[in-house]
């Protein structure tokens, strides 16, 4: 299997080659040649498997360069930390089951990929006999997944930017807390996008780039995609198993469009998916293009602070590859949208609208920081369940598209210790902590300051590279 640009313009790689790169070469995203397909036969054989198998299994069409004894030691040590279910479905009443992503060491569904990401890229760079500095931006969970599954590693070094004051208390103390030397944390006087611009300029000098080894983890990351596809062969085959039915629907709280693309591989592969059902915040530049074909990504400025914080963007990063699919693997089209959007602010699809449902199953609604705190309270008054901001807003609209007969698996993205001050603001309660999460909340703090200024970025970059 090889990967190509969705703009064109790069020699096709294989996987892991794809994986030390942000964007590819002529700043498009890197895609499969052909998409990998799976038969009903082989999704029967696949229910018997462990999380670790099927992530084994799946990632396996992906990552043909990899020996299976390889990735089969890779998956089970990415996920060994994990609860044996690994991901848990549970029905929260007669329509909704939440598929559980949130298991891992930082309690967001990030984890899922960025375990089995820390495994591969370091087999990657001992196989190149190199050393990579990621250069990262997050409004959060991403960084915070990332550097706890990168902690440590030889050859991999962490510069992760986040936007000074845009964090909850708990996502801070998780990334900032730790003090392995091979993690940097920088804080960053901007929101998310200025972080982001920031990587993008640095990133774009390819002489700099190449001088500091750098890379990239974020979420347009093929390891991240191709990770997250398995959990939706997972929740599949645990909820048909179930309940017998052959078609489900999956509702996904978004941000980057990169947890929903990988729902969007999974139905290009064969998995029977019905609905993928899109859940925006306020920041619903996604929801907007999904109802009118019309896409206005927003700047900074617009960009709100919400309650579901992780899903605060006003450009989806991952959004290329749909377009890919959508202009039919016409690479020219998807750089003459992006040329579009450069100059007019906006590229329009009205014209395809009709086939983003009937053709790729996707649907879209946006939920509000009332939604947010009215879906946490209804969802504990009658399960006495309590569920994150995220997952709320995953919830909220997952109820608009509910239909009799199709399973609706909301994908749980978070757990709702790390939004404590948005669940007593809902439901009035504290939520309690295991020792082990009061430890962290406590411990001391290391973080490096810094303005939106690349100079000032570039000089902490070259005194710290990994070399
Ligand atoms: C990152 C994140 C999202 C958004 O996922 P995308 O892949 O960016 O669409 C939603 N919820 C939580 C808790 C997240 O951390």
């Amino acid at each position: 299997m090889q990967y190509i640009s969705t703009r064109g313009g790069m020699q096709p790689l294989p996987y892991c080659e794809t994986l030390l790169e942000g964007l590819a070469p002529d700043g498009g995203l890197a895609v499969p040649e052909t998409m990998p397909t799976v038969d009903g036969e082989t999704l029967e054989r696949w229910r018997a498997l462990t999380y670790p198998q099927l992530a084994t299994e799946v990632l396996g069409l992906f990552a043909t360069d990899i020996p299976r004894a390889d990735l089969a030691r890779m998956t089970a040590a990415a996920y060994e930390t994990f609860p044996e279910a690994v991901v848990p479905l549970r029905a929260i009443d007669d329509d909704l089951t939440l598929v559980g992503l949130s298991e891992g060491p930082t309690l967001a569904f990030k984890d899922m990929a960025m375990q089995f990401l820390g495994q591969v890229v370091e087999y990657a760079l001992e196989r190149k006999g190199s050393v990579l500095n990621i250069l990262g931006a997050t409004s959060g969970d991403t960084g915070s997944a990332a550097e706890h599954a990168l902690r440590g590693k030889d050859r991999i070094s962490v510069f992760m930017l986040s936007p000074k004051g845009r964090m909850s208390a708990f996502q801070r103390a998780q990334m900032f807390s730790l003090d392995d030397e091979n993690i940097h944390n920088i804080v960053v006087d901007g929101v998310f996008d200025d972080c982001q611009n920031l990587v993008k300029k640095l990133a774009g000098d390819l002489d700099f780039k190449r001088a500091q080894n750098l890379g990239a983890v974020n979420s347009i990351n093929l390891a991240r995609i191709t990770a997250q596809v398995v959990y939706y062969f997972w929740a599949w085959l645990r909820a048909t198993d179930i309940g017998g039915w052959t078609e489900v629907s999956f509702t996904v709280p978004s941000g980057n469009f990169g947890n929903i693309l990988s729902g969007f591989f999974a139905k290009q592969m064969g998995l029977p998916i019905r609905r993928l059902v899109l859940a925006a915040n306020e920041n619903n530049v996604l929801d907007e293009f999904f109802r009118t074909g019309v896409y206005r990504p927003r700047s900074a400025a617009q960009t709100l602070a919400t309650s579901s914080p992780s899903m605060d963007i006003s450009k989806a990063s991952n959004l290329e590859r749909f377009i890919f699919e959508l202009v039919g693997r016409d690479a020219s089209r998807v750089v003459s949208a992006w040329k579009d959007l450069d100059d007019k602010g906006h590229f329009d699809f009205t014209a395809d609208l009709s086939r983003f449902i009937e053709e790729f199953g996707i649907v879209s609604g946006t939920s509000t920081h009332a939604d947010r705190l009215a879906t946490i309270e209804a969802v504990y008054d009658a399960s006495g369940d309590i569920i994150d901001p995220h997952t709320a807003d995953g919830v909220k609209v997952a109820r608009e598209y509910v239909e009799p007969g199709v399973p609706m698996l909301v994908l749980e993205t978070a757990k709702p210790q790390k939004f404590a001050e948005t669940i007593r603001e809902a439901i009035g309660v504290e939520l309690e902590y295991p020792s082990e999460l009061r430890a962290m909340l406590d411990a001391p703090q290391r973080t490096a300051e810094m303005a939106d200024d690349e100079h000032e970025l570039r000089a902490f970059i070259e005194a710290n590279a990994l070399r």
